[in-house]
């Protein structure tokens, strides 16, 4: 009988603990809110909007990691470790070269290297919800001012989502691939030689590479062919 008094007091012991433990409410940073919208936002309810967004952020991460499955397997891990190597597998994959332009020298190698790390910093900045999405009315009249579907205030630190009605108006796949372009911007990076259009995002690829993989619209062109669809109903 003596070996269980231990247990006992292990027990005991975690009775004691468990009493001690604050509300559920200590652990809400872990789950913190990252949507906010304001009452006035004209349209569905406040809570389905805040669930589309949720939603559309969960497909933006599958999103970025279709893309660094993609460059991992077909450039990181196929090539041998060589720089050549990696470099003609860059300009072999069948999407990066188009929106990243291709690999010509040596020295292009650190391009290579920027955009993977961009692509998982991005990827650590949605998973660990360091962003924030707002919708609220009083952007309207910026919003129909630029025509746009979304922004991001200037300056590094910005680090909020804004979503005009326009976004909720796009298909799902070019909703995913605009959060991307934004989350570009929250890294502080504008839009070089004003690119602003795929067309003009291709050109900077072709001309830029270094450029391109500071550019949002390149990558909210190359996210939108990788965006996640939905998982089919069984
Ligand atoms: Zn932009």
């Amino acid at each position: 009988m003596k070996s269980y008094h231990p247990y006992i007091a292990c027990f005991l012991g975690l009775f004691f603990l468990a009493g001690t433990l604050p509300p559920s409410s200590f652990f809400q940073e872990e789950k913190r809110e990252i949507v906010r919208i304001t009452e006035e936002i004209p349209g569905p309810e406040a809570d389905s909007l805040q669930e589309h967004i949720m939603r559309m952020h969960e497909k933006a991460i599958c999103t970025l990691e279709r893309l660094l499955k993609s460059y991992q397997s077909r450039i990181w891990m196929a090539a041998d470790s060589s720089v050549e190597a990696r470099m003609a597998a860059w300009n072999a994959h069948p999407d990066i070269p188009k929106w990243m332009g291709k690999l010509k020298q040596a020295a292009d190698s650190v391009i290579m290297i920027e955009f993977s790390e961009r692509l998982l910093s991005m990827h650590e900045r949605l998973v660990n919800k360091e962003i924030s999405y707002e919708v609220k009315s009083t952007w309207l009249s910026y919003c129909q001012f630029t025509s746009t579907n979304a922004f991001v205030r200037k300056g590094s630190d910005s680090r909020t989502i804004f979503l005009c009605p326009e976004w909720f108006d796009k298909k799902e796949r070019q909703q995913v691939a605009t959060i991307l372009h934004e989350l570009v911007h929250t890294f502080g990076f504008s839009h070089p030689l004003n690119t602003d259009t795929p067309l003009e995002a291709v050109a900077l690829a072709k001309a830029h590479p270094a450029l391109a993989i500071q550019s949002p619209e390149n990558y909210e062109s190359l996210a939108e062919l990788y965006v996640c669809q939905e998982k089919r109903k069984l």
